[in-house]
């Protein structure tokens, strides 16, 4: 993609190239194919290659991708190991109990471990086989529009600004798209999916969407620590039940590697808790500790989740556009998982585009087809029952557990649902907060011993992370006063300790006392926390220069 061509067109563009911009990819590919059809087809990816920006578990529900590939290219997809053992665990402080099932959703029989970049990478390859035109190291961040308001496509970022925003020698305007029609698959919280919500009202009458943070890193660890094919969900310790909703996963993969995260729900209370901490907390449990015991970590990252499922998904389309996987809300948090839907989503937006077209009308009565496929295939099936699920949770784990038992026997009806809310909402300033704050819970613990435990700074060196410092800081904050006066005085810095890759600072000046923030964009890992739980909606994350960000090879 050349960024002095006036306006590229296409017929069809994607943004993102995770599972679920590569899965609409390549079905539409494959059914122009069918039709004898020439159309062109362009995905967009901010991450230097496809898989730089990916992070996920991953244990895949291996089915769907039967439906998206042919026989031979799904025999040949690069799985790490079939799962061998499944165990879920209760921990305590200093002990665990196995549980003697599978709590409901959790059985993962006949699934596959992975590294979804990996899985993204050979997916991408079909797509380009196929004709498909992959562009990687372009960030899209506005939207474009036609007088009448309907989206026409997309323009990707300016670069060469200064941190002032001004225009340098090197500056380039970004390329505008246009489209007849603009797919988005920018996976969780994205910040076009953003603007399209709010410009259309896509959310009326939706619950807000809630999200996880997960924190994963990978570990090389002697022979004989883990086995490939090895699953370990935990719940319990560190968290504390119903003030923060999560678990850990462990996975072993082959070549005596493991990958491993803590998943915490951002809809908890007090300003001063820090998932990495929790994470790093939670490696020195010994049922967590004896599979890492004389290894060293190989990567680290982080990335939100959309948990919210049926009952926060939005409106997935609209005149010229489509929004698929994460982006639209397409996961089931009771299975922790997302990439079966992500492509399935994207199969169903696919064949919805390609009838449009044949049709000659994208108009989002058109494009409802796309609604109706999905109300008639396994994700509807799979997220309706539970569609209360993660409302149910705040309550924690025996209430919660129990009105989730009941909704499981009634088709996902159930009474007295707690409603959900932003997760901005949710913290408390610290004056508010009255159980005991996350530093006093863990003080004797949270000092990290560079061997198992590591602090932000060594997690960002770890994830490859790399942003030009000549560009305006991507993380804005919304209104500077406002920040000042609660976001840092009232709440303390939430976000110094929410964010995993201390990317704010508190800096409390030593001879008055006052407080300002410190703002270091060059660690961001692109999780999007800060989008979603800053107080007061205190910050907007916008892409960075295309290419910039974490180099992930096997999250
Ligand atoms: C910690 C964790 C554990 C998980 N475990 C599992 C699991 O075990 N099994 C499972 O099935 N699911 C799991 N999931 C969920 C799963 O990873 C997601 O549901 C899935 O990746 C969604 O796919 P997607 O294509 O919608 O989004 P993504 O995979 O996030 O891909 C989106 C892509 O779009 C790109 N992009 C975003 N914005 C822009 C932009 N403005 N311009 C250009 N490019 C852009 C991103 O760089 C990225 O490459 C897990 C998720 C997390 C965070
Ligand atoms: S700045 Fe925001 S998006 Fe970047 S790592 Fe921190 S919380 Fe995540």
């Amino acid at each position: 993609m050349n960024h002095h061509d006036d306006v590229i067109s296409t017929d069809l563009l994607i943004v993102g190239g995770g599972p679920a911009g590569l899965a609409t990819a390549i079905e539409l590919a494959k059914q122009f194919e069918k039709k004898g059809e020439k159309r062109r087809i362009l995905l967009i990816e901010k991450g230097n290659t496809i898989g730089a920006h990916i992070l996920s578990g991953a244990v895949i529900m291996p089915e769907i991708f039967q439906e998206l590939l042919s026989p031979e290219a799904f025999e040949a997809l690069p799985f790490d190991s079939a799962v061998s053992t499944d165990v879920t665990v209760k921990l305590n402080e200093a002990t665990e109990l196995t549980l003697p099932f599978h709590p409901p959703y959790m059985n993962n029989t006949g699934n596959q471990i992975a590294s979804l970049a990996e899985i993204t990478r050979y997916l991408a390859k079909i797509a380009q086989e196929k004709g498909v035109e992959i562009y990687t190291g372009f960030a899209v961040d506005s939207m474009l529009y036609d007088d009448a308001g309907n989206v026409i496509g997309v323009k990707t970022k300016d670069t060469g600004l200064n941190q002032q925003g001004e225009k340098q020698k090197n500056y380039q305007e970004g390329s505008r798209v246009h489209a007849k029609i603009t797919i988005l698959a920018e996976g969780t919280r994205g910040n076009l999916t953003k603007q399209v919500i709010k410009k259309f009202n896509l959310d009326a009458g939706k619950q807000p969407q809630i999200y996880s943070l997960g924190v994963k890193e990978i570990w090389q660890v002697p022979e004989g620590n883990i086995q490939a094919g090895a699953v370990y969900h935990t719940f319990g310790y560190p968290l504390q039940d119903k003030s923060e909703f999560g678990g850990g996963f462990i996975y072993g993969l082959s070549n005596n590697r493991v990958a491993l995260g803590l998943v915490v729900g951002l809809d908890y209370a007090d300003p001063r808790f820090d998932p990495h901490a929790a994470m790093q907390i939670w490696k020195t449990h010994p049922y967590v500790s004896k599979f890492l015991e004389g290894g060293k970590i190989l990567e680290f990252g982080a990335k939100t989740l959309p948990e919210g499922g049926w009952n926060a998904m939005p409106r997935y389309y609209d005149n010229n556009l489509l929004i698929v996987g994460d982006s639209a809300g397409f996961l089931s948090t009771a299975r922790l998982k997302g990439i079966h839907l992500a492509i399935g989503s994207g199969i169903y937006a696919a064949q919805s585009a390609v009838e449009a077209l044949a049709n000659n009308d994208t108009s989002k009565e058109q494009l409802a087809t796309y609604e109706t496929r999905v109300n008639n295939s396994f994700i509807h099936q799979e997220l309706y029952p539970i569609r209360n699920m993660r409302a149910v949770m705040q309550e924690g784990m025996l209430l919660g557990g129990l009105k989730m038992g009941i909704q499981l026997l009634r088709g996902g009806k159930c009474k007295f649902v707690p409603p959900t809310h932003p997760d901005a909402q949710t913290t408390q300033t610290l004056s508010d907060y009255s159980g005991i704050p996350f530093h006093q819970r863990f003080g004797d613990k949270l000092e990290w011993d560079k061997k198992l435990t590591f602090d932000k700074v060594t997690g960002v060196f770890h994830s490859k992370a790399m942003h030009d410092e000549h560009q305006p800081p991507h993380l804005v904050i919304n209104d500077p006063e406002q920040f000042q006066r609660s976001n840092i005085e009232e709440y303390g810095l939430a976000e110094e300790a929410f964010c995993p890759a201390e990317v704010y600072e508190l800096h409390v000046d030593r001879k008055s006392g006052a407080k300002s923030l410190r703002l270091h964009p060059e660690n961001c890992v692109h999780c999007k926390t800060c989008d979603i739980k800053s107080p007061n909606g205190g910050i907007t994350w916008t892409p960075p220069y295309g290419g910039d960000g974490p180099e992930y090879s096997y999250m």
